[in-house]
């Protein structure tokens, strides 16, 4: 059973449901029919005997006329004279109506040889003006004889129902593996995928139906997969790049001041190359470090009843003081903001975005720090008056690594475009959202959103 396939099962379900019912119909059929007809064909001879009883006169003394056939519907009838010797009429071959008691007015069942009679008396008395004369008509029926009504329709039942669960079952199973096509689909494009084989392969079906929507999702589930997949494969490329380009820079620096590098000064020009390039790599590789521990650790937070408030005012007060430029910080933070969360993460979630809003603001520009809360929802944003964002960079800035043109042009020292991409995987690590809007030129507002239940 375990190993049957589903069509077989809904076939072979509704066939067996099916002969059930035929089988339920007939029988209710042969016991109602059986007994409409045993009580129609107890009437018929009764009402048979009774039609010819009144048409029984005497004539002469005792002469009896009889008008009308004394085999009728299948009845065969007998007159008798009242010390029951037949006068006229004649049973069936197979009837011996010796020995059976005369009861005037009642349907006796007699069975001779398996075969069930009807038989029917009736005590008739015959006058004239001078004479009296008593006389039993007796009717009999063969209860097997007759009922061909009832038979042939049990036959037509018995032989055109099953025909009829062929056919249901022929059409379910049809039915069925139309149905159940889809999943061969299905299931090739999911093997052709866990193969390794093609990423991009989707089931692309149609049909509105509820193998369509268990499609649709798995198209949907597909397509998050390469996505995932196609990332990391960036994420590695560009990683390895990135690391590339300073390693190759050291190994220039070094090949020429081992080469060509006279005085102290040239040695010393390397050597400061060298330790920038250095520092690249190793910023690099703290914020790989990072990110890979987010991704291993995400389920493991230290989370605890943070005041935001608090934590908001400190990154602010700490960033200020560490620059040394005109622009100006505003902050509007709500007091006694909580929330539960990680606070070396989200210390670092709010710090990355006020340090953005201080790289790429003009000079003598104004940023603004805001944190609320209400019912609603908790939000924590960061507005400057800076570079701005355009349309088409706003959706690609939370990638790893990417940077806009616009930014490189800016001043962006040290910066390797892996800050927005932290902050967005810290905010979902807390079930909240990271909500940019931005116009070039202008300026750009990050805000940190998290729903409250
Ligand atoms: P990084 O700042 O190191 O380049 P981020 O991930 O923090 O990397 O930012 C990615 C890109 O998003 C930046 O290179 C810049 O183009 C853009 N960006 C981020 N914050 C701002 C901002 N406040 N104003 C303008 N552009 C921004």
């Amino acid at each position: 059973m375990k190993n049957m396939s589903i069509k077989l099962k809904v076939t072979l379900w509704y066939t067996v449901l099916m002969i059930l019912v035929v089988g339920a119909v007939l029988a209710f059929m042969w016991i109602i029919s059986g007994s409409v007809i045993e009580t129609d064909l107890k009437q018929q001879v009764t009402s048979t005997v009774n039609a010819i009883s009144n048409n029984i006169s005497l004539e002469d003394e005792d002469q009896v006329d009889i008008d009308g056939n004394l085999i009728q519907n299948g009845v065969y009838m007998v007159v008798y004279q009242d010390d029951k010797a037949p006068i006229k009429g004649s049973f069936q071959g197979n009837f011996l109506s010796d020995g059976i008691e005369f009861v005037s007015g009642k349907t006796q069942t007699v069975t001779q040889n398996s075969i069930d009679f009807y038989v029917y008396d009736r005590q008739v008395t015959l006058t004239d003006e001078e004479h009296q004369l008593t006389v039993w008509v007796r009717g009999v029926a063969e209860a097997n004889a007759v009922p061909n009504l009832m038979k042939s329709l049990f036959m037509m039942a018995l032989f055109t129902l099953p025909f009829l669960v062929l056919i249901a079952a022929i059409g379910g199973y049809l039915i069925s593996r139309q149905a159940f096509k889809p999943m061969d689909k299905l299931m090739v494009a999911a093997n052709t995928i866990s193969d390794g084989k093609d990423l991009s392969k989707r089931i692309g079906l149609e049909s509105k139906d509820e193998i369509g929507r268990l499609a649709k999702t798995f198209d949907g589930m597909f397509a998050r997969l390469e996505n995932a997949f196609e990332s990391e494969k960036q994420f590695t490329s560009d990683a390895s790049h990135e690391l590339r380009t300073p390693i190759t820079v050291i190994l220039a620096q070094t090949e020429l001041a081992q080469k060509n590098a006279l005085t102290l000064e040239d040695h010393q020009e390397a050597l400061s190359t060298i330790h920038r390039q250095a520092l690249k790599i190793s910023q690099l590789i703290t914020h790989l470090l990072a990110f890979t521990r987010l991704d291993q650790d995400g389920a493991k937070l230290q989370k605890s009843e943070l005041d935001l408030s608090s934590l908001a005012e400190m990154v602010c007060d700490e960033i200020k003081a560490s620059k040394q430029t005109s622009i100006i910080l505003n902050t509007q933070i709500q007091p006694k903001v909580t929330m539960i969360g990680d606070q070396i993460l989200l210390t670092r979630l709010m710090s990355n975005l006020i340090e953005n809003a201080y790289q790429y603001s003009h000079e003598k520009g104004h940023i603004w720090v805001t944190l609320t809360q209400d019912k609603k929802d908790t939000k924590f944003s960061v507005s400057d008056v800076g570079i701005g964002i355009s349309a088409e960079d706003q959706t690609k800035i939370f990638q790893r690594f990417y940077q806009a043109e616009s930014a490189r042009t800016a001043k962006t020292k040290g910066s390797m475009g892996l800050g927005l991409a932290m902050v967005q995987k810290i905010a979902q690590l807390h079930q909240g959202q990271i909500d940019v809007k931005s116009t070039l030129g202008k300026g750009s507002t990050f805000t940190f959103i998290i729903k409250n239940k």
